[in-house]
């Protein structure tokens, strides 16, 4: 029997100055980085988490603890090469990652293709299993006002139980 399973992730990041800006492991040129104790690559922290939901393996936060030197500076991409060795584990496969990241600058979609394949290596799937969508905020809250970034994904998971 098949099963399919939905999981949703998010996850929100300050935007300093000093610091990489680096979201589904591309290094986007910017005057300003997200911090965090990893590369605090939010688009690659919201997918981690929506496989995680889907499968009902706990959080980022469980598995990648930041009081974990290991995970200092880490690149997070790690995380999603991490989750799909759980999920296999679990008896998961990966049908479909969508996410949406909202920051107000800089511009994402010269970038997006990139990120996409990234993503899609890391979690050993097509690239068409893969989707990202790039949206401001419309100068509104702190991530319009440029001072954060976030992202929202879900991730559906095809399970093969032996019943
Ligand atoms: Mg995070």
């Amino acid at each position: 029997m098949t099963e399919f399973r939905t999981g949703i992730g998010y996850d929100v990041h300050r935007l300093v100055e000093g610091r990489r800006l680096v979201l589904g492991g591309v290094e986007i040129p910017h005057s300003k980085g997200l911090a965090g104790h990893s590369d605090a690559d939010v688009v690659s922290h919201a997918a981690t988490d929506a496989l995680l939901g889907a499968a009902g393996l706990g959080d980022i936060g469980e598995h990648f603890p930041p009081s974990d030197p290991q995970w200092k500076d880490a690149p997070s991409l790690l995380f999603l090469s991490r989750a799909r060795e759980l999920l296999a584990q679990a008896g998961f496969s990966i049908v479909h990652v969508d996410i949406v990241v909202v920051i107000e600058q800089p511009k994402i979609l010269p970038y997006r293709e990139q990120i996409c394949r990234n993503l899609a290596q890391a979690l050993g799937v097509g690239r068409t299993a893969v989707s990202l969508k790039a949206k401001t905020a419309e100068g509104i809250g702190p991530v319009g006002a440029g001072e954060a970034a976030e992202a929202h994904a879900v991730a559906t998971l095809k399970a093969d139980l032996r019943n």
